[in-house]
């Protein structure tokens, strides 16, 4: 059992918080009240506002070796040079560079992640998810179409034959999860994106992969069959509620309707869309037309950047001044997206809310250092002005992994020491 004494408890709809005990047993929130008492540990959380656990629904956590080397490029460069570099990696390298993304995830209030990864290696992979101690919801990223020469193509059967070992191995092990994962129609022929889309539905897993990502891609597609991407994939009958789509920027407004109808989840990736210059997705419009869109980092070679909460804040800013309109993706909204709708996207019922018999998924935020004087209106200004570094303590099921700012299971500074010699070694293997 654990007690957490006075923090603040948000209420997403009216901008709020009130100050509560709560009370943790068997990795559930057990009791919220405005006084408890307990015979257990206790951690005094007055001053500090109690977030629940958010969701990041598109990472590739091995790029936060390729940070940086990357940067400023167009995006065949980037492409050839970002894959140069994945395949160049070691497994001891892929454990590290997993490791490290899921570290920052964690600091930054992340508790699931949706996690496009890759072959070789796979389970020096598993093995940094499973010590990082966040929930993961995994896939190989399937492509069977080269599209330059760096791409690695593998036969459907292949394909398959992955995604049944993952999920003999793996699925619903501890806080894992698998997944099909193809990545992307530009990538995949109609057969592969059919046949992980009958292999997801036959054992209830996420289908997860990128929609009409660049213009290029999605007027490629165009080409080859006469329809927009979103219009392929609902002609080879692979959206519904159990798949998610990376960001989904080349829309029509009947494909818009088309992916509000089917319930897939949009993964909206701002930094991304903007560094490498994707364009801006239509997101209030999917929003209004009743579809359902969750937030993503993406990787760390075109994100730069693992903070969730500012990612939030990027996505309303982009769609604000996208629409000139600034009523759209209010602070509200961009939580309930990070949190609760977040979680239901990965599929968890139960996460993603500080409610009592929900899974104990939460993060303490220091207000302290907030840009503001108004008390009250904390929720808006940590999301308009402050950011992920504000977060002080992580727990997932009620255990902790981040406190007082210092990971409790891992030393940071060896991780970053090897991943710093990694990335040096990547450097040199580009130049
Ligand atoms: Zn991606």
């Amino acid at each position: 059992m654990l007690l957490i004494r006075g923090a603040m408890l948000p209420d997403f709809e009216t901008g709020t918080t009130t100050q509560a005990d709560v009370l943790i047993r068997d990795g559930r929130f057990a009791a919220i009240a405005p006084h408890l008492e307990a015979d257990c540990p206790i951690v005094e959380a007055s001053g500090l506002l109690m977030l629940p656990g958010m969701a990041d629904l598109h990472t590739h956590m091995v790029q936060s070796l390729t940070q940086g080397p990357l940067d400023d490029l167009n995006i065949t460069q980037w492409l050839t040079r970002m894959l140069q570099a994945q395949w160049s990696l070691t497994e001891d390298e892929w454990y590290y560079g997993v490791l490290l993304g899921c570290l920052r995830s964690i600091r930054y209030g992340v508790t699931a992640i949706n996690e496009m990864t890759y072959y070789p290696h796979i389970d020096a992979v598993v093995q940094a998810y499973q010590d990082a101690g966040l929930r993961v919801t995994f896939g190989i990223g399937a492509t069977d179409i080269a599209e330059n020469d760096q791409i690695r193509v593998t036969p459907v059967d292949e394909c398959l034959r992955q995604a049944e070992e993952l999920y003999h191995k793996w699925h619903g092990r501890g806080l894992l999860r698998t997944a099909a994962v193809p990545q992307g129609r530009p990538a995949c022929t109609p057969e592969l994106m059919r046949a992980l889309k009958q292999f997801a539905r036959e054992r209830g897993l996420l289908y997860h992969t990128h929609l009409a990502e660049g213009k290029a891609e999605t007027e490629r597609i165009r080409a080859w069959t006469g329809r927009g991407e979103a219009e392929e994939l609902a002609h080879l009958g692979v959206l519904d509620e159990s798949t998610i789509l990376a960001h989904s920027i080349w829309l029509t407004q009947e494909e818009i309707t088309l992916l509000a109808q089917s319930h897939a989840v949009v993964a909206h990736c701002p930094s991304t869309n903007m560094k490498l210059s994707d364009g801006a997705p239509p997101i209030a419009e999917l929003l209004a037309s009743g579809a359902r869109v969750g937030f993503g980092c993406d990787g760390e070679a075109s994100s730069a950047n693992r903070d969730l909460l500012r990612e939030a804040r990027l996505g309303s800013y982009l769609q604000k001044v996208r629409t000139l309109d600034p009523t759209v993706l209010p602070a509200g909204q961009c939580y309930a997206m990070l949190t609760e709708q977040g979680m239901r996207a990965l599929g968890y019922r139960d996460v993603g809310r500080i409610a009592e018999g929900w899974q104990a998924d939460f993060s303490l935020v220091r207000t302290e250092t907030l840009c503001t004087v108004n008390r009250r209106r904390i929720l808006t200004n940590l999301l308009y002005a402050g950011s992920g570094e504000q977060i002080d303590s992580v727990y997932v099921q009620g255990r902790p992994l981040l406190r007082n700012g210092q990971f409790v299971h891992h030393d940071l500074e060896h991780i970053l020491q090897r991943c710093e010699e990694i990335t040096a070694r990547i450097e040199r293997t580009l130049a």
